[in-house]
C-alpha cells in the first residue's frame, strides 16, 4: 500500500482531456496511478518513489467515438470483421476503466476558452450544447484521416457493419483489388457517385505513410485468391518518409513475397466506371505511361491527416494546425493559463515520425508534469518536469507475415521473429492493449 498521505484540505481538481485513444487514455491513468499513491504504470524506473501527496483529480474524457479503437489495426480490422469485433472496445466494457473513476463524454469538443477554462461540447446522443470547465486540459484528438485508411464510424456496432460490408466488397471484387498509394504524390481521387464513364479527376495533395503498403499486404493474406495490385507513383515506396532506400527495398520485397503485385512509378491520371455485360461494375485506370488496368475496387491509401484542432483559437496552433508545445508538453502558445493547458499524440508540433508508442509515452509524461504542477499549486512542492526529446525516426511496418523496420542504430531489419515482437498476433492490439493494463482493474 503506498505510505504517502493525502494533502489537508486539498480541493479536488478538475482534468479534461479530449480523446480517448492512445495518446488521452495514457494521460488519463496516468493521473489515476499518481492521485492513488501510486507510481504511474507507464514507468519504467521502478525504483523512484510514489508520489510525495495523494490530491483528487477528476478526470473526464470527451471523445466521438463510443470506445478504444485500435487504429494500427486498420489496415486488418477495416477488412476481417472477426479481428475487426477484437479492435474496439466501447469505454464501459473496459475493465481497467471501469475501475478507474474516469468520467467519459461521448461528444465533440467544437471551441475551446483558454481565458475563462471552458470547452464547448457537442454531446453525441442527447444533442445538447454542453460547457464543461475545468482547472487543467489536454488535447489528444489526433488527426482526422478518411476511408479506407481509418473507419469513419464512431459507435462499435456500425464499425464492425463498416468492416463487415468492406470486406464483403473486397471479397466479391472481379478482377482484383487496386490499392493505390506508398508515397507523396497527387492522385486522381475516386468518386463513386459520378456516372459510370465520365472521368474524375479531384485532385489532391496527399502525404501517405506507410497505410498501402501494410493494406495491400493484409489484404493478401486475407484473401490469397484475390489479386492485389499496389501502384505508386514513384520509382520508391515510402517515398515520402525520411528513410534510407534498404528499408524500402525490403518492403517491396516482403510484398512482392506474400504475392502483391507492385507498379512504381506510375501515376494513376484517369478512373473510368464501366458496366460489364453481367451488370457489375468494374473500373479502368489509366496509368501516366499509357497502360490501363481493370479491376473491381479502387482503395485510396491514402491517409489525408488533417489535425483536428479547428475547436482551438489559432494562437495555440502552428501554420499547419499543429498544436505548439514546450517539451514540457505545455502549450507554448501566446495564449492564456498556457500552463494549465497540454496537448499529447499526433496533434503536437513534436519532430519524428507520428506513432502510437509516442503517443503513450506523451500522455505518460503529460500526466506526470501536470500531477507535479498542482502538486505544486496546492502543496508548494518544486515540480519535477519530464521534459520529452525529439522522437527519433524509427518505424516498423507489418509487411504479411512478416515485420521490417528501421532504426537509426540498427539499420534495416526484417523478419517474422521481428513480426511477433513488434506486432505480435493481432498488429499490436495486444500491446497496446496490455501496457495500458486496460485489461486489469485499476488498484485503489
Ligand atoms: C492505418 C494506420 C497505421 C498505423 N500504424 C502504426 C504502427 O504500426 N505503429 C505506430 O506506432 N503507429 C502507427 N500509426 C500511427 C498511430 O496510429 C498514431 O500515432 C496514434 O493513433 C496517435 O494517437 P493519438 O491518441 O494522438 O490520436 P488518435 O489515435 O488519432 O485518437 C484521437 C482520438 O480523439 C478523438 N477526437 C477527435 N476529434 C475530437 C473532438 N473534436 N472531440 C472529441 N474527440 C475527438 C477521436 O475520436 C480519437 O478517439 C498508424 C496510423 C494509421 C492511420
Amino acid at each position: 500500500m503506498p505510505s504517502n498521505d493525502g494533502v489537508p484540505g486539498a480541493r479536488s481538481y478538475r482534468v479534461l482531456i479530449i480523446g480517448g485513444s492512445y495518446a488521452g487514455l495514457s494521460t488519463a491513468l496516468t493521473l489515476v496511478d499518481l492521485s492513488r499513491g501510486r507510481i504511474p504504470r507507464f514507468s519504467y524506473d521502478r525504483e523512484i518513489a510514489p508520489p510525495a501527496h495523494r490530491i483528487p483529480v477528476d478526470i473526464t474524457v470527451i471523445d466521438e467515438r463510443d470506445g478504444y479503437y485500435h487504429l494500427i489495426g486498420s489496415p486488418k480490422s477495416l477488412a476481417c470483421e472477426k479481428f475487426a469485433s477484437d479492435s474496439w472496445t466501447r469505454f464501459q466494457d473496459i475493465p481497467g476503466l471501469k475501475s478507474s473513476g474516469i468520467n467519459f463524454i461521448r461528444g465533440s469538443v467544437s471551441s475551446v476558452d483558454f481565458a475563462a477554462k471552458t470547452a464547448h461540447i457537442d454531446e453525441t446522443d442527447t444533442k445538447a450544447k454542453r460547457n464543461e470547465s475545468y482547472d487543467y486540459l489536454v488535447v489528444g484528438s489526433g488527426l482526422r484521416r478518411t476511408f479506407p485508411t481509418v473507419p469513419q464510424s464512431q459507435v462499435r456496432a456500425d464499425f464492425i457493419a463498416e468492416a463487415k460490408s468492406h470486406a464483403e466488397e473486397i471479397q466479391n471484387s472481379c478482377e482484383g483489388v487496386v490499392v493505390v498509394g506508398g508515397g507523396e504524390y497527387s492522385f486522381n481521387f475516386l468518386n463513386p457517385s459520378l456516372p459510370c464513364g465520365s472521368a474524375k479527376l479531384i485532385f489532391c495533395r496527399i502525404i501517405l505513410g506507410a497505410v498501402g503498403v501494410e493494406m495491400a499486404a493484409e489484404l493478401k493474406i486475407l484473401y490469397p485468391d484475390q489479386k492485389i495490385t499496389l501502384i505508386h507513383s514513384r520509382n520508391r515506396l515510402l517515398s515520402s518518409e525520411p528513410l534510407p532506400d534498404d528499408f524500402a527495398e525490403r518492403v517491396e520485397s516482403c510484398l512482392r513475397e506474400v504475392g502483391v503485385e507492385t507498379i512504381l512509378g506510375q501515376r494513376v491520371v484517369d478512373t473510368t466506371a464501366v458496366d460489364t455485360e453481367n451488370g457489375r461494375r468494374v473500373w479502368r485506370l489509366a496509368l501516366a505511361d499509357g497502360r490501363e488496368l481493370m479491376t473491381g475496387l479502387v482503395l485510396s491509401a491514402i491517409s489525408r491527416s488533417i489535425p483536428t484542432s479547428t475547436y482551438l483559437p489559432s494562437d495555440a496552433l502552428n501554420e499547419d494546425g499543429y498544436v505548439k508545445i514546450h517539451p514540457s508538453l505545455q502549450l507554448s502558445g501566446s495564449i492564456p493559463n498556457a500552463e494549465s493547458h497540454y496537448c499529447v499524440g499526433d496533434l503536437a508540433a513534436w519532430p519524428g515520425i507520428k506513432r502510437c508508442g509516442g503517443a503513450m509515452h506523451m500522455g505518460h509524461y503529460a500526466g506526470h508534469n501536470l500531477y507535479e504542477h498542482l502538486m505544486a499549486q496546492s502543496a508548494g512542492s518544486k515540480p519535477d518536469v519530464k521534459n520529452l526529446n525529439p522522437f527519433p525516426n524509427v518505424i516498423g511496418l507489418a509487411v504479411g507475415k512478416k515485420a521490417v523496420s528501421w532504426t537509426p542504430d540498427e539499420g534495416t531489419k526484417h523478419g517474422e521473429e521481428l513480426m511477433t515482437s513488434l506486432f505480435g498476433e493481432d498488429m499490436g492490439n495486444s500491446n497496446c492493449w496490455n501496457y495500458m493494463q486496460l485489461g486489469e482493474a485499476c488498484k485503489a
